[in-house]
């Protein structure tokens, strides 16, 4: 077939599914030489004797070998680590949106929809359109709590395969009122995924209701506690689930570098610990200094985040920000319930300084 000036695009559009063609790509700021509050990383990294005795592990990691399939030794470890119910098993994922994809493409028969409060993280909606199921977003309160009777209207209306919930929510950062899940549970038809990605700085868990609900499921991941690049996420639930959605898992989808790695850390986890801990103090008093800046509004926060408003539009605080060298997340165009508002991840003392003094000189100027 010849190429002309039309076919490429012709083709695009005749091929690609309409609802993947009207998606836009998740989008990644470009950090280059900038300080880096807009993701959710740990800014920590690992003492040098620790990094030497990492890379004397990774020395003998046969990378001419396919990985264990399913993960079997490292597995053990995070099932120890997470004090699980009898009878409860894990499935591993290349970050917990993997887990999210394997979920969803499980569930995605003809008409099946998904429910989660919003806003909340944005790969519930996008994944859920990739596989072609319907989004159903229920409103927050105007304090970002759960809506107990439209989160009951809606499970009722639509009959959702699966709801997800954030705990604690991003970008709101607050947790959900644990008894609200609970209802959540008992009423919801399907699949009941409460997200902790940030647990390492709540402290707070469904973990042990999981021997107690057979629809619920936990997802874990070790991006926020400080291994982001590794790319490794934590399904826990019953092992019936998990059969079905390990069907659906690519073979060796966790890298032998992944597996020697994240077994590394989880033997030194104290490191990782201490870090979270300096970061949860670290939270609170940012919190307190964002509150006395003039016009600032900061929600309180059980994760490793601050959501906050200005006075001044945050189009403008995010690119005096970012011109002073700060870059932070600006979810001004991210709906209704968020206008106005910017996130910053919790750096380290220093980062939150800098973040700080460049934010006031933003107030201050028109
Ligand atoms: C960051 C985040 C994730 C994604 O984590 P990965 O394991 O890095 O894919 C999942 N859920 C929520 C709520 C998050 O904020």
């Amino acid at each position: 077939m010849f190429r002309t000036m039309n076919t490429v695009a012709d083709r695009v559009a005749r091929l690609i599914r309409p609802e993947i063609r009207a998606l836009s790509a998740y989008h990644v700021a470009d950090a280059a030489s900038l300080i880096k509050l807009d993701a959710m990383e740990n800014p920590y990294v690992w003492p040098e004797p620790l990094k030497r005795q990492w890379l004397e592990r990774l020395h003998d990691v046969a990378i001419n070998r396919y990985p264990d399939p399913s993960s079997r030794v490292l597995r053990q470890r995070l099932k120890e680590s997470l004090g699980l119910p009898a009878g409860i098993e894990l499935l591993l994922g290349n970050g917990s949106d993997e887990l999210i994809q394997l979920i969803l493409m499980g569930v995605a028969y003809a008409g099946a929809s998904v429910v989660a409060p919003v806003p909340t993280f944005v790969m519930y909606e996008m994944i859920a359109k990739f596989v072609g199921m319907k989004f159903v977003g229920v409103p927050l309160t105007t304090d970002f709590a759960l809506d107990p009777r439209a989160m009951q209207t809606a499970i009722r209306v639509h009959q959702p395969a699966v709801v997800f919930l954030a705990y604690p929510n991003n970008p709101t950062g607050n947790l959900f009122d644990a008894s609200a899940i609970d209802a959540i549970l008992q009423a919801a038809p399907g699949l009941v995924v409460v997200d902790e990605a940030y647990h390492a700085f709540a402290l707070r868990s469904f973990v042990d209701r999981l021997g107690r609900y057979d629809n619920l499921l936990v997802l874990r991941t070790l991006s926020k506690q400080g291994l982001a690049g590794l790319r490794l996420g934590v399904l826990a639930g019953d092992p019936a689930w998990l059969a079905e959605f390990d069907k659906l898992r690519l073979p060796y989808n966790i890298n032998v570098l992944t597996q020697a790695s994240a077994e590394f850390a989880l033997a030194h986890v104290q490191v990782l610990d201490a870090q979270t801990a300096q970061i949860r103090a670290d939270r609170e008093w940012l919190r307190h200094q964002l509150e006395r800046l003039p016009g600032v509004h900061v929600w309180p926060s059980a994760a490793n985040f601050l959501l906050f408003r200005t006075a001044k539009p945050a189009d403008a605080v995010f690119a005096d920000l970012r011109r002073g060298g700060v870059l932070i997340k600006n979810l001004a165009s991210a709906g209704e319930a968020l206008s106005g508002c910017l996130r910053v991840t919790v750096g380290t003392p220093q980062e939150n300084a800098l973040f700080l003094d460049v934010l006031a000189r933003a107030l201050d100027s028109p």
